[in-house]
């Protein structure tokens, strides 16, 4: 992309063909005039799938595994399946146009479509957005503070009651982000949630990981929770260094217990957790630069 590409603004948008939209090209467009339909079952509805992806010195992490778990999403919503070679050249298109940052954050949105007054849909609806992410340095050196809250279901919801959509990455984060705003009121950062038969589960927008000794520990995807792409990065680079890495069945114990722990998330990507319920836990911080470092690229 030469300089006059380069969407001066902030944030760029790239929408997918289709949908309703004339034009097949992929045209990079500042956020303030980027437009969605008001019919479209994303805006109503919440009708839709989608994924956060961080991105480091201009390469997006994870790529495959986030375009991955987006056709899963859709799937798990009978949603038409994405055109993933479109999103992956949508995400191209769009870094190329923004503004190099060390830090960015890019996110791929798939809706449902555009309810016509006729009541048919006129989808599925598709764009990518590119954001310059927030600045994660003081979580992921000193940590966070978490609360644990009720998530209000068993840890079997997936297997039991799979029209709830637990383990899709839906539009609709009303519930995760009053949640967050809970964890405020008890003046901490942030949430891991736990099923009412006692299982630790996710935080309601990152994964858990334990530490004892040498063994890290996951809670299971089949428990109802979000298939981290950060985490499956966590664990690869600490295989590659022949520690244990594995998905079990946890309880707030487990984590209370552990030598160590940490939120994984796309744009964050680790944050340690410095204390649960108001009591400490020990933060390795060094172990934490260092694979910031090697699994995302992260320089200190
Ligand atoms: N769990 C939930 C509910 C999430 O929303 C997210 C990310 O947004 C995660 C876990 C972490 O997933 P990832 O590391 O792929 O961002």
């Amino acid at each position: 992309m030469t300089e006059a590409t380069t969407v001066p603004n902030d944030d760029v948008v790239v929408f997918l063909p289709g949908g309703g939209r004339a034009s097949a090209a992929l045209v990079p467009v500042p956020q303030a005039e980027a437009e969605v339909n008001v019919a479209d079952l994303a805006v109503t509805r919440g009708d839709g799938v989608f994924e956060s992806i961080g991105v480091v010195a201009g390469r997006p992490l994870e790529l495959p595994r986030h375009l991955t778990r987006l056709a899963h999403s859709a799937e798990l919503l009978e949603l038409p399946a994405p055109d993933l070679a479109a999103f992956e050249a949508a995400v191209q298109t769009a870094l190329a146009a923004h503004e190099p940052a060390p830090e960015l954050l890019v996110k791929l949105f798939h809706s449902r479509g555009v309810e016509t007054p006729a009541h048919t849909i006129d989808g599925p609806t598709g764009w990518v957005q590119v954001l310059s992410g927030a600045d994660h340095t003081a979580a992921r050196r000193d940590g966070v503070r978490v609360v644990l809250l009720d998530r209000g279901y068993r840890s079997d919801i997936a297997q039991t009651a799979p029209w709830l959509l637990q383990g899709a990455k839906t539009l609709s984060y009303a519930l995760n982000k009053a949640a967050l705003r809970e964890a405020a009121r008890r003046d901490a950062d942030d949430v891991v949630f736990v099923s009412t038969d006692g299982v630790l589960l996710e935080g309601p927008t990152a994964n858990v990981v334990v530490r004892h000794g040498d063994v890290f520990r996951t809670p299971r995807t089949d428990l109802g929770i979000l298939a981290g792409t950060t985490q499956a990065a966590f664990f690869d680079t600490v295989r590659a260094r022949g520690l244990t890495a594995e998905e079990a069945v946890l309880t707030p114990d487990d984590l209370a217990t552990a030598d160590a722990a940490w939120l994984c998330s796309s744009g964050r990507l680790l944050a340690p957790i410095r204390s649960l319920d108001g009591a400490s836990l020990p933060v390795d911080a060094a172990f934490t630069a260092g694979v910031l470092a090697e699994a995302f690229g992260l320089e200190a």
